[in-house]
């Protein structure tokens, strides 16, 4: 054994062979940082003849060498390719946060590649020739979608609450219900959020009931935000009582230096309802009703790019815009052009954004969907009792909790290893497929997977069961 361990080359007679400078050339890495990964390798190779697992050549001979060299090579190109990757969502929620939330419409994607390949007015007014501000397009479009006075634009919808508490509630009042002191995605709590912003925080109420008469009771001149939060990722039932955005309108309206601030979450462009589904109220009703000001996600039911939307009366906005902190939580380019591609969709055609399609798409078109990738998976004869059946999807991205929606999804029960070995497997692929179990079954929801992705998925089954 340790005659063996002699036998393995030096560090520096691996770098004399002229494979060392080749492989420099062809991944164009530093001497340095080469160094280091054929160390790694190496020492990787060490381990695995000490452990008595090394299959390979004897450490002494020239085929060593090559071998040396070929698992260095094939770790420089796993480095080389990027870790975050797209993968298939056959799981049925639309909006997986964990998987990355709203996919884009073509207008949005096409408007990425467009201003990411080249230079573009981004901060320049072609018809002035000066400076201009970067969300002003996007600005005119969100009012007139929401027929709020103002718009502004932010990072992330966070980002906006924390904007909106700094500017206004610093050293403040804040009144919220205590029904509504949420924790969304275990890292952001309104409490904290607030706390961090220098508001302070007056809740009012108990748990399952707020009554108007428990704002009014709260409000002092150190008052500055009445603030609503949706309470997106759950639902209260049974003995409950909240307190309606018209009536906080009304209570705000005789006290003339309190703000009323609704954080949406989510915010509806698209009027789900009239499809049955869940009881979002539209954006622009809501700013109908005198709210001061809203703020919503962009990647959530809105179907677009990672931003924070924050629309309602100019005179607020405008502080908002002015604020120190605006710049350190503005909005990127490429979402900023991916956010004007989609509310271009709004005004043209709304079914174009893959997150209304996936949520409005009726039950025969999800059976026809079923049956087509069934009949691909079907010729393959593999080792799976394949069948379609009824289940229910969910919507996600802490939206619209408590819905769900009718589907059909492929069963594939496995005659061989488990249901939980098949899905291991799927999820370790070039690109992943991300699926369910139930039952010892595979589930695939066609819901959430494009018919433009069977072809992979078939694939993928083809490689696996040969
Ligand atoms: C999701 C959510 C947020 C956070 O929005 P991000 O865009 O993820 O930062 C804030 N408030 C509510 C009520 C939400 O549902």
């Amino acid at each position: 054994m340790n005659t063996t361990l002699k036998n393995i080359p030096a560090i520096h007679a691996l770098k004399m062979q002229p494979m060392f400078q080749q492989h420099l050339h062809t991944f164009a890495i530093n001497e340095k940082d080469a160094t280091q990964h054929l160390r790694k390798t190496l020492d990787s190779v060490r381990e695995k003849i000490i452990k008595n697992a090394w299959d390979g050549p004897n450490p002494g001979s020239e085929q060593f060498i090559e071998i040396i060299f070929k698992l260095w090579s094939e770790q420089l190109h796993t480095n080389l390719k990027p870790k975050l990757k797209r993968v298939i969502n056959a799981t049925g929620t639309v909006l997986h946060t964990n998987l990355g939330r709203a996919k884009l419409s073509p207008r949005a994607i096409k408007q990425i590649v467009e201003i990411s390949a080249y230079n573009s007015n981004l901060e320049f007014d072609l018809e002035k020739g000066e400076r201009g501000k970067r969300t002003t397009f996007v600005e005119e479009k969100l009012k007139e979608i929401t027929g709020a006075e103002a718009a502004y634009v932010v990072n992330n919808n966070a980002a906006a609450v924390f904007l909106i508490l700094k500017a206004f509630g610093k050293e403040k009042e804040v009144i919220i219900s205590r029904g509504q002191l949420i924790e969304i995605g275990g890292s952001f709590r309104i409490s904290s959020i607030m706390e961090e912003s220098g508001a302070i925080l007056r809740e009012v109420g108990t748990t399952n009931k707020t009554h108007l008469f428990d704002y009014e009771k709260a409000i002092t001149d150190e008052t500055a935000i009445l603030m609503k939060v949706h309470t997106s990722n759950f639902k209260t039932i049974g003995f409950t009582k909240s307190v309606s955005t018209e009536e906080l309108v009304q209570l705000k309206r005789q006290n003339e230096q309190i703000i009323f601030y609704e954080d949406l979450g989510s915010g509806a462009f698209y009027p789900f309802t009239k499809h049955g589904i869940g009881d979002e109220e539209l954006v622009k009703d809501i700013i109908d009703k005198g709210v001061d000001l809203v703020s919503f996600s962009g990647d959530k039911l809105l179907g677009g790019p990672q931003v924070g939307i924050i629309v309602g009366k100019k005179k607020y906005i405008d502080v908002l815009k002015t604020h120190q902190l605006a710049r350190v939580l503005r909005v990127d380019k490429l979402n900023l052009a991916a956010l004007e591609a989609t509310m271009l969709d709004y005004l043209t055609e709304p079914e174009q954004i893959p997150t209304i399609k996936n949520i409005t798409i009726t039950i025969d078109e999800l059976e026809e969907k079923a049956k087509t990738l069934m009949g691909k998976l079907l010729n393959l004869h593999l080792p799976f009792d394949i069948s379609i059946q009824e289940d229910l999807s969910t919507i996600g991205g802490g939206t619209m909790p408590g819905v769900t929606l009718p589907t059909m999804v492929l069963s594939l029960k496995p005659h061989y290893a488990s249901a939980q070995d098949w899905k291991e497997k799927l999820q370790k692929q070039p690109i992943p497929i991300i699926a369910r179990i139930h039952q010892d079954a595979l589930i695939f929801d066609v819901r959430t997977i494009d018919e433009e992705e069977f072809p992979i998925l078939v694939d993928v089954f083809g490689k696996l069961c040969p």
